[in-house]
């Protein structure tokens, strides 16, 4: 079956083309930045669309369209067909995601537009972590907080986790419920999820995904009390400190340099202190985490590298694994030195954990749950 499958942003459309039929495949890609801004080639997300589906060719093939929605708060477990009712659930959400879920929307008007007669299906990056308990998603503050505002981890990422915990189960020969398994997920954005037999049961992101990782910008983990220092004691806005939590941090803020992890890296080669140091707490950050999720976990079979980083950047493999031996992950320096885009093996054949890169596929996940959502079909 023939899936075309949407990511819309802010300014952006990324579509591709997916045939469901066996393992699945992207058969075709199209992307447009800049949607809006002067100069740019689409004023609109729909003209956007439209050249898409131009490039694509597929308009008469397309039999569903599944679309990328980050959050689905704690009313949306799983995928679901987008009729009115939901599409009105899902505006209720808007306030968890105000700089994704309008642009998101966007993508699902245009496509009910511009391919009629077409099921449209939401998939969430949030679906994933639905099953993390309550003790673990919670905050230690009183419960009014979250049954009045939702407030309470949610986790990110779930298509790319979910995807990646199938995969190492196929390739270990098993099913995902055989498997405890720390994902880690390092892209600009970054989180790392335990997955207890299938089940997501913790993940470094929270109420938003600014929680957990040094990110491209984002600080990741930080003393709420800094938030309100700032705020109170230096005289900031809580926009200047939503902009420098999320945009001026991270990999980019400590290293003065770029948020990209290939330029760091360099950089860090050539003894620039700010990459060095940058690129440092990236990897000690990325070790705290699998430490605590082999704890939750009591033990892991296997830790999974995905996403940009995870998939290309082998001293950062490295820089997070090297001192993990104790705890049983011991990395294979040639295999890991090898791997970068392609799925491997990289831990040594006496490690205790396997150690595996798979390059993460999250448009294929969105274009298979859409065609079972729709039509039950694989
Ligand atoms: P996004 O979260 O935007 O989808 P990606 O998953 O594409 O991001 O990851 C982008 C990051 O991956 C960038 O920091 C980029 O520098 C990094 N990256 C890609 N290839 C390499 C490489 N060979 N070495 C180090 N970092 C790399």
């Amino acid at each position: 079956m023939i899936v075309l499958v949407l990511n819309s942003g802010s300014s952006s459309l990324k579509t591709a083309l997916a045939d469901t039929s066996g393992a699945g495949r992207i058969v075709g890609r199209a992307s447009a930045e800049r949607i809006g801004e002067p100069g740019a080639d689409y004023s609109s997300h729909e003209d956007a669309f439209l050249a898409a589906l131009d490039t694509l060719q597929c308009q008469a093939d397309v039999r569903a369209v599944g679309h990328r929605f980050v959050h689905g708060g704690e009313r949306f477990r799983e995928a679901v067909v987008i009729d009115d009712a939901v599409e009105a659930e899902i505006r209720t959400l808007i306030p968890l995601a105000p700089l994704h879920m309008p642009h998101h929307l966007k993508g699902y008007a245009a496509a009910r537009r511009l391919l009629p007669g077409r099921p449209n299906v939401a998939v969430f990056d949030t679906a994933f972590h639905a099953t993390i308990p309550p003790e673990h998603h919670l905050y230690a503050i009183p419960p009014r907080y979250h049954d009045d505002h939702g407030i309470r981890r949610y986790g990110f990422h779930g298509t790319s986790h979910r995807y990646v915990t199938g995969r190492y189960a196929a390739l270990r020969g098993g099913a995902p419920e055989e498997f405890r398994l720390i994902t880690c997920h390092l892209g600009n954005g970054a989180s790392v999820t335990a997955v207890d037999r299938g089940r997501s049961i913790d993940t470094s992101m929270g109420f938003t995904p600014l929680e957990g990782l040094v990110m491209g910008t984002r600080s990741g983990d930080l003393d709420p009390a800094v938030v309100l220092y700032l705020i109170r004691d230096c005289g900031m806005q809580p926009d200047a400190v939503d902009a420098l939590l999320n945009r001026e941090s991270g990999l980019a803020g400590v290293s003065g340099l770029s948020n990209d992890m290939r330029t760091l890296c360099q950089a860090a080669d050539a003894g620039h202190a700010g990459a060095r140091l940058a690129v440092a707490m990236f990897c000690y950050r990325a070790r705290k985490y699998i430490g605590a999720y082999l704890a939750a976990l009591n033990g892991a079979d296997g830790v999974v590298f995905t996403g940009g980083i995870g998939e290309n950047a082998a001293g950062i493999r490295e820089g997070i694994c090297g001192g993990l031996d104790a705890l049983g992950i011991r990395l294979d320096p040639d295999a890991n030195r090898a791997a970068a885009g392609t799925e491997a093996l990289i831990s040594r054949p006496d490690s205790p954990v396997e150690v595996r890169v798979i390059p993460t596929q999250e448009e294929l996940v969105i274009a298979r749950d859409t065609a079972q959502t729709t039509y039950g079909l694989r």
